[in-house]
């Protein structure tokens, strides 16, 4: 237990001086000044991964996925200090830090490629971030401030945190819907619903949690699972996407279900934002 709560500090710390370190980068301090010190710091970081249109193989857009660089421990997952950031709190800065980078990240990408369908950019939101009163504000000043489209933003939460409160959640699901954001619900089928809220919530798109897609062989009850989310989007007038698609068998699956649109390592594991860049380029004239 001693243990488990001095690592738990130790991450504390490194989120907390990642957190100082993203901010103190984006005040353009000189590269070179910084540069030496940089490789020994904590900070955190964006990886992106594609979002597929199963029908024509497009990219259809990215999920932002953050990382907190650690110098001791390399890439250290979301999973751990997601769970740290929430109990403290400091997932509130990081998470305006998180939507403004990928803001910004597409937008440079909506620049550089000037040709290309415009893409979405899906990011996460944690259950104390949707509880900010002042959270559509916060969003609408950083799309202002990156020129970002309101439709090109997506946020992505999950059954649970919007069933926990469903009053407070239909309010804020109508303010940011209202701001032009669009809405996922993630992870979908592994938290609680209430089928009569669902239909009242303004959202575009419910995320098929990749455990279902994982076990969809044949006829067997995960395909029966993933046949009847589908069903219930479409009823819904909501578009699907599938989690965790990981090989041709699952896709051909998904795409004779109609399933709008996939991600998972079949087309990519989350790239950071050169390789991603990388990924738009040669999907510009790409097929799957
Ligand atoms: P999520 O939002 O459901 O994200 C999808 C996770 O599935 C990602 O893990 C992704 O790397 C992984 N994944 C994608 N395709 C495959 C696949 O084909 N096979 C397998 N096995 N895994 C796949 P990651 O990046 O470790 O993130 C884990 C979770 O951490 C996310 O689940 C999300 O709940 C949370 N998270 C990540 N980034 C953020 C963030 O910026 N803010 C907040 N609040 N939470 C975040
Ligand atoms: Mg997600
Ligand atoms: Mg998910
Ligand atoms: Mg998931």
């Amino acid at each position: 237990m001693h243990a488990h709560a001095v690592a738990r500090l130790h991450l504390e710390n490194d989120l907390r001086r990642a957190l100082a370190e993203n901010s103190e980068l984006s005040i353009n301090t000189p590269l070179t000044q910084n540069s030496k010190n940089q490789a020994k710091k904590s900070k955190l970081l964006l990886h992106y991964q594609p979002i597929v249109s199963l029908a024509t193989g497009k990219l259809a857009g990215f999920e932002a996925l953050v990382r907190l660089s650690h110098p001791m421990r390399g890439l250290v997952s979301p999973i751990e200090f997601i769970p740290v950031a929430e109990e403290t709190g400091l997932i509130v800065p990081m998470g305006i830090w998180i939507l403004r980078e990928a803001c910004r990240q597409m937008r440079l990408w909506q620049l550089e490629f000037p040709d290309l369908a415009p893409l979405t950019m899906s990011v996460n939101l944690s259950g104390k971030q949707f509880s900010q009163p002042d959270l559509t504000e916060q969003i609408k000043q950083i799309l202002q401030e990156t020129e970002l489209p309101a439709h090109c933003l997506k946020l992505e939460i999950t059954e649970t945190v919007v069933m926990e409160n469903a009053a407070a959640a239909t309010a804020m699901l109508q303010q940011l819907s209202n701001s032009g954001i669009r809405l996922s619900i993630d992870d979908f089928g592994t938290g609680y619903s209430s089928l009569s809220y669902l239909h009242r919530f303004p959202l575009n798109t419910l995320k098929i949690d990749r455990s279902f897609v994982k076990g969809m062989r044949g006829e067997g009850e995960d395909s029966e699972i993933v046949k009847t989310i589908l069903t219930l989007a479409h009823n819904l007038g909501l578009d699907a996407i599938a989690e965790g698609i990981e090989t041709a068998d699952q896709l051909e699956k998904l795409r004779s279900l109609n399933c709008e649109f996939g991600q998972g390592y079949f087309f990519s594991k989350p790239l950071d934002s050169n390789a991603a860049g990388l990924f738009i380029a040669s999907n510009l004239d790409n097929n799957y």
